[in-house]
């Protein structure tokens, strides 16, 4: 029986046709900046963003690391969700390693901050306080695009403060699909996205199903600065031309298709909603939430598991879809939680909340 992997959209394996383009890969030493496979890759996601130029990173958490460090010295101060991932779930490594200090907001449902929180958040130039720098976003939060006049709207605000904005969108493309509409252009869209920021750092492990790598785009200037303290904390890679030929593959193959992720986890949360001691928060691109009554969380995921589905989460279970679900994993995943919610409880113990998957 096939597993049916819904714990995160890093979970993908590169395809027969992605692992032909990664061993067909032009390479060289991408720290002299000699791997072609790099710079072409590179030069695609910047023009793709808007942006002048662009670097390609291990992972998101390094390249919202070098961003942060490029955008901001010892003493300044970010402007952050509570629930961002670039607060809460890169082991503080803005403060650890930049001497950043991060100002977190309350969000809605939808990830927002209240552009009132923001503009009060921001600090006079006084020496009692931390120089407020920058505004950070993300998109997608949790599953959700961020509207675009809010993007417009927070975004001009900080500008009007003297605030660079960096934009995590390790799920930018998601959201770029979400955006475009059925046969619309997703790439347009992205660039509607992007247009609104000085730097955009975008997941290729996720949902475009690339093994390895994230690409931080922005100005020259920026750029540079963060392809030093990529080097400082040893994302300088070597031959990366087999990852970025991955990355190549995905934005030429992958990129449309996301489409079908959204529309299988509408169908999982149609599927699940009305289920007994369930509430379903599913958000519009790739992401279902569902929280569990009584505290039988962990003993879904368990009842999930024996029957090769896996989710994450305690409580409030997390499934994502992505390039290796089809809509068979999604009939059997809706069926085995079915059969879980009607049959009688049994007396296990109540779980305690855990926080939602940072993943
Ligand atoms: C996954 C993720 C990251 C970090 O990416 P890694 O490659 O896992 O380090 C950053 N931001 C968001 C919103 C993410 O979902």
């Amino acid at each position: 029986m096939k597993t049916v992997d819904l714990r995160s959209d890093t979970v993908t394996k590169p395809t027969p046709a992605m692992r032909a383009a990664m061993a067909a890969a032009e390479v060289g030493d991408d720290v002299f900046g000699d791997d072609p496979s790099v710079n072409a890759l590179q030069a695609r996601m910047a023009a793709l963003t808007g942006m002048e130029d662009a670097l390609l990173m291990p992972s998101g958490t390094q390249s919202n690391l070098c961003a942060l460090m490029a955008h901001c010295e010892r003493g300044d101060e970010y402007l952050v969700g509570q629930m961002a991932h670039t607060y809460r779930y890169e082991g503080g490594g803005a403060a650890v390693l930049g001497s950043i200090q991060p100002q977190p907001l309350a969000q809605d449902g939808q990830g927002l901050m209240g552009l009132a929180d923001i503009a009060a958040a921001i600090k006079p130039d006084d020496p009692h306080f931390a120089r407020t720098r920058l505004l950070c976003l993300e998109n997608t939060w949790n599953g959700h695009p961020m509207p675009t006049a809010y993007l417009a709207e927070a975004t001009a605000l900080a500008r009007s403060r003297g605030l660079a904005c960096h934009l995590d969108g390790a799920r930018v493309f998601n959201a770029a699909v979400h955006a475009a509409g059925p046969g619309g252009d997703p790439f347009a869209a992205l660039r509607e996205i992007t247009r609104h920021f000085d730097s955009v750092s975008v997941c290729c492990s996720k949902g475009l199903g690339a093994p390895v790598g994230s690409v931080l785009c922005g100005s020259r200037a920026l750029i540079a600065r963060a392809r030093r303290w990529r080097k400082v904390v040893g994302g300088g890679m070597r031959q990366a031309g087999v990852l970025a030929a991955a990355i190549d593959h995905a934005l030429d193959h992958h990129v449309h298709r996301l489409r079908d992720d959204h529309a299988r986890a509408a169908r999982l949360a149609d599927g699940l909603r009305g289920l007994p001691g369930l509430a379903v928060r599913s958000a519009a691109t790739n992401i279902v939430f569902v929280d569990v009554d009584g505290g039988r969380g962990g003993e879904l995921l368990a009842h999930l598991a024996a029957r090769g589905i896996l989710a994450t989460g305690l409580i409030g279970l997390r499934f994502v879809t992505h390039l290796d679900v089809d809509d068979d994993g999604i009939e059997r995943t809706i069926a085995a939680v079915r059969e879980f919610c009607t049959r009688p409880a049994s007396t296990a113990a109540t779980a305690p909340r855990a926080p939602d998957s940072p993943y």
